[in-house]
């Protein structure tokens, strides 16, 4: 199995897919769906989000081993510190070595119930991320990315701080960082320029979500703590209510970040695709990010 620093170190840029674990067989059925279609594209990697508890985390380990044995893909499992003791992060960090996974997305997580409640470490876990990329390292020879704000994590006060705290990820042997949603370019150019100040070169990965509805445009800046830029509000008014309208302009939108962001010089795009295949095969397509299939018209799922 490759690791994901060795696929997105290449000499054009890449793409990758972020899937989240399926809630039942339906979940399943699409997940494997978006899949299948997604694969043929050679996404650098694609990982699976890790539950705030319970079943979802076997079935994050359940996904991700599927994907290691029953496809060509290189798989990513996110993991997270939370409810955790540190011997239990080392028993699933032990299960996905033993399921063929090499790459690891170390995160603190949200308390569960209120992502922005007060967090509490388990008493006998960890109380950052930083302290999970090390555990991790100690672990086995795992590649191990982080998560970065562009507009700063909702709890830092300050972006100087935040930047810090993500350096410090890198210092205990990130990768490389994958960024949180956002809509314009311009605090992620901010970040990665104050990152390279402080003299750390790992790769930091956009996070892009498609503009495929209304309640994506809205919800996801909530959730993410990047801002709705009014200009985009504007932009996107004329088609409120529009459902083919709406998609079809932000997806434009979302095209049009994408192509700013390689101007740039970003080396690829971790895209949120929601267990979906359909709008990032059009971005990919778009943006010639199929590697494999340059030259020929891929053809856009039904
Ligand atoms: P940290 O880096 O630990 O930061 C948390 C807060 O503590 C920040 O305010 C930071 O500035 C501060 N801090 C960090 N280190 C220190 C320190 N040493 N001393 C003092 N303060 C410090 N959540 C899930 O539950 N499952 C997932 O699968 C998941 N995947 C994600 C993928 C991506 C790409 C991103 C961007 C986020 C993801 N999240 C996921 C959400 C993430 O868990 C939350 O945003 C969480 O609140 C922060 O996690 P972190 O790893 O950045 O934490």
């Amino acid at each position: 199995a490759s690791t994901v620093t060795e696929r997105i170190n290449v000499d054009r840029p890449f793409f990758a897919v972020e899937f989240f674990p399926p809630k039942d067989d339906r979940g399943e059925a699409e997940l494997w769906r978006a899949i299948r279609r997604l694969e043929v594209l050679d996404p650098a990697y694609v990982s699976v989000t890790y539950g705030a508890g319970g079943s979802s985390r076997d079935r994050t380990v359940r996904t991700v081993e599927r994907i290691a044995t029953d496809t060509t893909l290189c798989s990513m499992a996110h993991l997270t510190a939370v409810s955790h003791s540190t011997d239990e992060l080392r028993h699933v960090i032990g299960s996905l070595a033993a399921a063929g996974v090499r790459n690891i997305m170390a995160l603190r997580g949200d308390p569960p119930g209120d992502p922005l409640g007060e967090w509490v470490a388990h008493p006998d876990g960890l109380e950052y991320a930083d302290q999970l990329v090390a555990l991790i390292k100690r672990s086995g020879p795992f590649c191990v990315g982080v998560a970065a704000f562009p507009y700063g994590h909702p709890r830092s006060a300050e972006l100087e701080t935040d930047t810090e705290r993500l350096v410090g990820k890198f210092r205990a042997g990130a990768e490389f960082a994958v960024t949180q949603l956002f809509l314009e370019p311009d605090g992620f150019l901010r970040l990665r320029d104050r990152v390279a100040a402080a003299g750390f070169d790992q790769p930091i990965i956009p996070g892009i979500m498609p503009l495929t509805s209304e309640k994506t445009f809205h919800k996801g800046p909530e959730l993410s703590g990047s801002p709705l830029p009014a200009a985009l509000v504007e932009r996107l008014a004329p088609y409120s209510g529009d459902t083919a309208a709406f998609r079809a302009a932000g997806m434009e939108v979302t095209g049009e970040l994408c192509e700013r962001l390689l101007a740039e010089g970003v080396p690829g795009i971790h895209f949120y695709c929601l267990n979906r295949s359909t709008a990032t095969t059009e971005l990919v397509e778009r943006l010639g990010l199929a590697p494999r299939h340059e030259g020929t018209r891929l053809s856009t799922p039904a």
